[in-house]
């Protein structure tokens, strides 16, 4: 008997969507998403709004004053978790020439790894979702003014309180820092579900912050489906659940707006005559489906959003290319999700995120493991910016649009526009990597660049 994935034989899907041997023999590839819509089609199907995002806008600043006053890296930008948009032309020379072709246009990379308290794009979703459940509890208790500045977070009644209630989250390695240090600060019980490709690094230091790490021999999604059934029908036990959490998403699609602050003040400009391409790696999808959520309100049609995933676990590619979202996962062609990438190494993309963002995606792209060190020693000689494995895989985006012809000129970006338009890379995570680990992977990629 023929085993069937989503109701269709193996055969059926390898006839209707060609690209699938690329993906099933784990070679990079890049896919263009024919369902795409304009933006205005499109943003009313999402059932999220700009006044949601706006909401957790004001959330956040909110309790800027709390974050500054407890954790000193944010203090200097007022409590505000932000980080820097940097032009990277040194690097844009390098991929230029390791690619032997043109590269038009300007690069930035959106250095998300320099993100004060947890060092990845996951300190803005996942320590966004914390301050919203906080703030609910306390609100409903009758523990805080809502008239007085948030400060009153940090009260030894608030901590003795909020020790009371548990948060757990499933995750590769960063949401558990995000939500573990952020949890931890406000005085919760913290659990972490981390699935075996965590770094060891990364669940030393939840102990050492009185973090619960739970550790599982399994993937990403069966530490989730383990976190979540752990919490289950416990009224005292919040679970942050990545496939699904609307906060989370709200969360990440702050950064947006505040992305379009950034290149106004660079005097950047984007529109139709200047179209900005960015490049985000991709996990269960939450982070950048949130991040391309708010482009895509801020922006419209000039915004072009790349999800970059390892050729290893191409979870959205396939969600998205197969219609079939998180009824189908990687596993089921036989591809193994390993790679070095830990962040990324999610087989079943997330529904939630794949349904409301279809229409909004460009396209993905998949990067191999060598590809990812190859790129992120580059970054480190070119601009002396280190980042880890995951935050890499967006490098190669620019070099994949500007080999896709059909796709340009399906979207009129022609070359006069190609040669105005803005490409960055949200670099994802890694300050926080130790210096030791930092440097192997540094090493590994100069190694297999010929250079050491
Ligand atoms: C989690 C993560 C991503 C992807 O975010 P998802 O929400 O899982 O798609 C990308 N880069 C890094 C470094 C991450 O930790």
């Amino acid at each position: 008997m023929t085993r069937l994935i989503a109701g269709k034989s193996l055969h059926a899907w390898q006839r209707d969507l060609p690209l699938l041997r690329t993906l099933q023999d784990m070679k990079e590839t890049s896919w263009f998403n024919p369902a795409l819509q304009p933006a205005a089609q499109a943003l009313p199907a999402v059932g999220l709004t700009v006044a949601d995002i706006d909401d957790a806008a004001d959330r956040l600043r909110r309790f800027a004053p709390y974050l500054a006053q407890v954790f000193a890296t944010t203090r200097a930008s007022g409590g505000i978790i932000e980080s820097p948009l940097v032009a990277v032309p040194a690097m844009q020379g390098l991929l230029a020439q390791a690619q032997g072709l043109d590269l038009p246009g300007q690069l930035w990379v959106k250095r998300d790894s320099a993100l004060p308290i947890s060092g990845s794009i996951k300190a803005r979703g996942g320590i966004y979702e914390v301050l919203q459940h906080a703030e609910a509890l306390a609100l409903a208790a009758g523990l805080i003014d809502p008239n007085e500045d948030y400060r009153q977070f940090a009260a030894p009644r608030l901590r003795t309180f909020f020790g009371r209630h548990k948060i757990a989250v499933g995750s590769t390695g960063n949401l558990g820092l995000s939500i573990g240090i952020m949890g931890a600060q406000l005085g919760f019980e913290v659990s972490v579900h981390m699935s075996s490709d965590a770094r060891p690094w990364k669940k030393e230091r939840l102990r050492r912050h009185g973090v619960r790490v739970v550790e599982h021999a399994s993937d990403y999604s069966a530490a989730v489906a383990r976190g979540r059934a752990e919490t289950a029908g416990d009224p005292m036990s919040h679970f942050v659940d990545d496939e699904k959490s609307p906060s989370l998403f709200l969360g990440y699609a702050v950064a947006a707006r505040r992305l379009a602050g950034q290149l106004q003040a660079l005097d950047v400009r984007v529109d139709a005559e200047h179209p900005l391409f960015v490049y985000l790696p991709c996990g269960v999808g939450g982070g950048p489906g949130g991040v391309a959520f708010g482009l895509k309100t801020v922006f419209g049609d000039a915004v072009h959003c790349w999800f970059a995933e390892p050729t290893h676990a191409p979870c959205m590619l396939l969600g998205l290319a197969t219609g079939r979202h998180d009824d189908v996962s990687v596993q089921d062609f036989g591809i193994d999700n390993r790679t070095a990438a830990d962040g990324l190494a999610v087989g079943r993309a997330s529904g939630f995120v794949g349904r409301r963002m279809q229409h909004l995606i460009d396209g993905c792209f998949t990067v191999d493991d060598d590809t990812l060190f190859r790129s992120l020693s580059m970054l480190h000689d070119s601009e002396a910016i280190d980042v880890e494995p995951s935050a890499a895989a967006g490098l190669p985006g620019p070099a994949r649009v500007l080999a896709d012809a059909a796709y340009r000129q399906g979207l009129g970006l022609s070359d006069p526009r190609m040669a105005r338009a803005t490409h960055i890379v949200w670099a994802t995570g890694g300050s926080m990597v130790p210096a030791e680990e930092m440097a192997r992977y540094i090493d590994r990629g100069a190694a297999l660049r010929g250079g050491g």
